[in-house]
Order: C-alpha cells, then structure tokens, then sequence
C-alpha cells in the first residue's frame, strides 16, 4: 500500500475485477485478495467484486471510497416526451438537421399490414438498388421523390407499445390500415387509442380497394364517428386508398407521409449526442448478438462503446437493412449491430458512452436496480400514486383504459365519466372496449401511464401476468356509480384503503354437534391451509358467502386449539350463526388495510 494513498478519495464503479481495484489503489492483487480472504471472500484475480465489498477492502487499506457515478443519461418513463426527443431539444437549433420520418404501421389483423409493408419495400428505389433483396431487421428505408422514408416493418401496435413502454417511441407517423371490405374493427380502435396516446399523427391507408365488396364511402364514415374525419370531408385526416395486393396507390401514400412529416419537425443534430431505440434483437450461433439500432440523434460509428439497458459492447461490425456493410449509421437510420454483451430488449433506449468500463459500470448498476425492483414489485400505476403526481403537477389528467362486457355499459360509463372534472384535473379516457382485458390493454396502460377499469369483465392470465410485471392497476366494478365514485375519489386524492382479503384456509363441514354452552357447531375437515382461532371466517354455501364473522370456538376432539392444519378434523364455532349444513365450506380468512390500488 501506498503511503501517500492514506485517506485518499477515490472512486469505484457498481463492479470491478480484483485486478482493476488492486490497480486503481496502486497495491497487489495478491493483498487485495488476501484481504478478501480475511473478510471471508474467495476471489481470484479476474473476479469482479460489488461496489460494497471493494469499498471495505479499500479502506481497510487506508482510501475513502465513494460509488463512481456514471454521466450517461438515465432511462426513465416518467413524462409524455420520449427522451430522445428530449436530447434533441436540447441540441443547439442550429445543428439540427431534417431527418427522415420514422414510419410504422398498426391496424387490425388481415386488413394488409404485412403485404403493405412488403409492397412499399419491394417498390423502392432503395431496395431495387440493392437488387431487391433486402434482410429483415425489423427495420427499411425507401426513397420517394429523392427523401428517405424509414419504415418500421415490425407490424402491429403490441411492438409500438413496447418501444413506447420502454421510452422509446420510435414512430414519428402511423399508417392506419383499415380494410375497405371490412372496416373499422375492434384492433383498428385499439391500434388508433395507441397512436393517440403516443400523440403521433395517423394517416389512414384504405387497403384492398381492389376488392368488389370494398366499400370505401362506408368505412369513411366510420373513421369519421371515430374521430378520423378523412380531409375530404373537412377534416384533418389524410385517407389514401390503397391496394397492397396490386400496388394501387402505393405513390399517393408515401407522398402523403412526406407531406404530414413536412409539418412537423423531424430533425436531430448528426453530430449530437448519439442515442436511439433498439428495434429487434437476437443471439445469433455464428454472430454472437445482433441486434437492429435505429438511431435517433447523433452518427453511430462501428468502433462506439454502445449501452442499452444492461446489454453493451462495442461495436464490431455494422450492416445496412440491405445487408450492406457500412461504418456509420446517421439519424433515423436502421443498422444491425454485432459486438454486444447480451441481448437487449426491443424498444430499449440505447446510447453511445464513452468507456467500456463505464458502460460496463452503468449495466451493472441497472441490474442492482432491476433486482430491487423486482423484490419490492413496485406499482408503477396506481390512482393513489397519480393523485400525488397531479398534486406535483406532473399530470393534469387521470387516464383510462375502460373495458365493458358489452357497448351498452360502456356509453353510460363514458359519458358519466366525461362529466367529472374536479379541480381541472380531467379523465382522459384512451381507449374503450368490450370483452376481457387483455394484454394490449395493460401494455397500453403501462405506456401511457393510465388505469385499467373492467366492468363486469376480468383480466385474462397474460394479462394479469404483465400487469402484475408492469405494475399496471386493474380494477374491476360490477356497479356503475361505484366505478365513478372510485373515480372521483381518485381524482379528488380520497381513496381510502381497501380491504385485502387472504383466504389462510378452507374446511368441509362434515357433521353439525350441539355442543352445551357453545349452541350448534360445524364438524369440520379442513381441506386446504389452516384454521386460525383469531382469524376471521366465512361459510360458503354453494359457491355463496352466506354468514360472515369470527370464529367463536375451535376444537382438535375436545381440546381448544389455536390452529389446526390441513388433514385434521375440528370442531368451529362462529359466532352469531349456527345455521351449518353438511357440504357448506367455511373459509378462515385474515385481512389488511391496503391502498385502493
Ligand atoms: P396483416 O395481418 O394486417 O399483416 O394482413 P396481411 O398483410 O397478412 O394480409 C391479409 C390478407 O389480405 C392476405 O391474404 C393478403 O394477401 C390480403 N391482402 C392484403 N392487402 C390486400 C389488398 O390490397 N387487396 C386484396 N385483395 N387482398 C389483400
């Protein structure tokens, strides 16, 4: 150890290798290990040891340590504006070049997405240049009219959100398809609540035109009653009729794209800040992990340090959608990427930092923080956490996901829940719909930060999976005014607690005794968990809870006990209620106080 070093300060990162720490210190790795050794940790040279546990061997050899806080920007979700746009805006003005417009598209199933995807790409002047063939990535570029065009060629608004959920939002544009033989169908509304949620601008393709049963007057009317007027009508929605199958329109579309990006401002600064989205990614036997970038700001080079999420490396090698190689990738260009650590998710943010180690640092102390994430399972969405974030003046609406068993509930809910403005906090209603609640609609609400609310409906499994993952609040009602009332609580911040219920076991009853003193009591077999004296219960008679109360007395043979298991036999008495019958089930339950959520 080094004299000099005594009371030094010096900075680690969230993880480092013996070696590096024995260098930062100037000591050998053998006292590094040694110390270990003495504080109960085996390590070799090439191990990397936390944060913590660096700490406490450097100082025991006389440094003061502190945790290296890494510059890189933070992904966070919080916010309407995707962070990359953040970035952007804060580059100076003057750096700031037109870019291409990044385009995706959405609709419902079998109205065309796939064939129009692969319709404008095999029409392209890029991709003829290349010799048609063009690889997929998950991502194409076209020319029209000598401007590029970016094409997101993952369809369908599951992948939309995803990238939204994770900040990304890549789409500057969608192109609703919409079937003219088929209308407007439950996804094409989903798929229209999700680009308004992402409040980016839709223009409408009217696909299969060709078809004889297409009837495009009918579905524009329809889009009208959904708010989509087309620009014919007076309204401000571009609607281009199409056929993907015979390449019927295919010039007009792109035209009208280029003309709604016109109006808005798609730019980025070349030579920024280099940050993106990841679009796809995978682990390859022959390549290691590939993974498609498409980049928002700044000039990607092969030779970049790249983080996103925990996955990093730097960049080996780098291809075009065409399969071309190329060494950089400028603002809404797609590439694959080889040189990563680990597959990174779709829709992550990625950026370029510049150091290895630092990245290798930041990866680390994401997945310290994912794993506290995952042990505290924090609610991402809750009214009560919205409440405070209104009160912050983060949010100036409560947003909603509504799901009703059928139309006719669904409009008296709406329009009840239209009425209700407290404060000037508003409801922001983002997507209606009838049937379950599934997992578009927890990825919706995950996205933009909004509540589920079933009526008379439950979530599906997946559904319940991601929200329980996402932390998304799902509430379910069966009474209107309840709904609204809950609603108006939420905005008003007075939700009180709700009641868990935890079922800790059931019982059969098996025989009924008349007992001196105690009245009439259940002969009971518990079947599942346990009974517990102090706990409360319930008898369940045919699917029904017909007497809810406390237990009054619970017996093993004639002895009083506190609990009895699963497999045994008991006497339970309740009180206040003696009316058992052999085949009711009585069900010991316990309760706590928790935030509506
Ligand atoms: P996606 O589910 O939205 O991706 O739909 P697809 O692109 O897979 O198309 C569904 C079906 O509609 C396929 O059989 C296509 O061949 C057909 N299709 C797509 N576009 C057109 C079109 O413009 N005209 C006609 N007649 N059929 C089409």
């Amino acid at each position: 150890m080094s004299e000099n070093g005594k009371d030094k300060l010096i900075k680690l990162p969230a993880n480092i290798t013996v070696r590096d720490l024995a260098k930062t210190i100037s000591v050998s790795p053998i006292e590094i290990i040694k110390t270990l050794m003495a504080n109960g940790v085996m390590a070799n040279i090439n191990q990397n040891i936390d944060f913590d546990t660096a700490a406490i061997v450097a100082a025991e050899l006389g440094y003061e340590v502190a945790l290296e806080t890494p510059e890189a920007v933070e992904v966070t979700d919080e916010g309407e504006i995707p962070l990359w746009k953040k970035l952007i805006e804060q580059e100076d003005k003057a750096a700031l070049v037109k870019r291409p417009p990044v385009i995706t598209i959405l609709g419902h199933v079998d109205h065309g997405k796939t064939t129009l995807l692969d319709a404008i790409r095999h029409t392209s002047v890029a991709a003829r240049e290349a010799g048609g063939i063009t690889q997929h990535i998950g991502a194409y570029q076209v020319r029209h009219n000598d401007q590029v065009l970016t094409f997101l060629d993952t369809p369908g608004h599951a992948a939309f959100t995803a990238m939204r959920a994770r900040g990304a939002q890549g789409a500057d544009i969608v192109v609703l398809v919409v079937a003219a033989d088929d209308g407007v169908m439950p996804q094409t509304r989903e798929a229209l609540a999700h680009a308004r949620a992402a409040k980016v601008p839709i223009i409408v393709a009217l696909n299969k035109i060709d078809r004889p049963n297409a009837n495009p007057e009918r579905v524009k009317q329809q889009l009208a009653d959904e708010g989509l007027v087309p620009d014919e009508w007076e309204g401000d929605t571009i609607v281009v009729p199409v056929s993907a199958k015979e390449k019927i329109g295919l010039e007009d579309l792109l035209e009208a794209i280029l003309l709604v990006a016109d109006e808005m401002e798609i730019h980025a600064n070349p030579a920024g800040r280099v940050i993106g989205s990841v679009i796809e990614a995978r682990r390859e036997r022959s390549r290691g992990v590939v993974a498609t970038l498409l980049v928002q700001n700044g000039t990607l080079k092969v030779g970049d340090t790249v983080l996103a999420g925990t996955a990093y490396g730097r960049i080996k090698a780098m291809f075009d959608f065409t399969g071309k190689r190329v060494q950089k990738a400028i603002p809404s260009m797609p590439v694959s990427v080889m040189g990563l650590n680990d597959v990174p998710e779709a829709g992550e943010l990625f950026q370029v930092v510049s150091s290895e180690k630092q990245a290798r640092a930041i990866a680390a102390e994401r997945k310290q923080k994912q794993r506290q994430e995952a042990q505290t399972a924090a609610r991402n969405v809750t009214l009560e956490k919205l409440f405070e974030q209104f009160q912050a003046g983060e949010v100036r609406e409560l947003r909603l996901i509504i799901k009703a068993d059928v139309q006719g509930s669904l409009e008296p809910i709406i329009s009840s829940l239209n009425d209700l403005n407290v404060e000037n906090i508003g409801v922001n209603i983002l997507h209606t719909g009838t049937g379950n609640i599934g997992e578009n609609d927890v990825m919706l609400a995950a996205a933009s930060k909004a509540v589920v609310i079933g009526f008379n409906v439950q979530p599906d499994a997946a559904a319940q999976r991601l929200a329980e993952a996402e932390g998304v609040s799902i509430r379910l009602y069966n009474i209107i005014y309840r709904l609204i009332e809950d609603v108006e609580k939420a905005l008003k911040g007075m939700l009180e607690p709700e009641e868990k219920i935890t079922v800790i076991g059931k019982a059969e009853v098996r025989a009924t005794f008349k007992i001196p003193r105690l009245g009439k009591v259940a002969g009971c077999y518990v079947t599942e968990g346990e009974l517990r004296r102090n706990a409360k219960v319930r008898v369940v008679r045919d699917g029904e809870v017909i007497f809810d109360g406390e237990m009054a007395s619970l017996k093993h043979h004639t002895e009083d006990v506190r609990e009895i298991r699963q497999g045994f036999e008991c006497g339970v008495g309740v009180k206040g209620f003696d009316q058992f019958k052999v085949g009711d089930v009585i069900e010991c339950y316990t309760t706590e106080l928790v935030p509506v959520a």
